[in-house]
């Protein structure tokens, strides 16, 4: 999962060549993590 660098659009990007923002047409893109989701034991 990646997000557009100027309007934050979360873009699923499977090539990272010719890849456009669907809202803004900006083409830098930051990876996003995914939240690590952390499982609590309950004692
Ligand atoms: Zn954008």
């Amino acid at each position: 999962m990646y997000k557009c660098y100027h309007c934050g659009e979360k873009v699923e990007i499977q090539k990272l060549e010719r890849v456009v923002c669907p809202r803004c047409g900006f083409r830098i893109f930051y990876k996003v993590r995914q939240p690590v989701v952390r499982k609590v034991k309950a004692i």
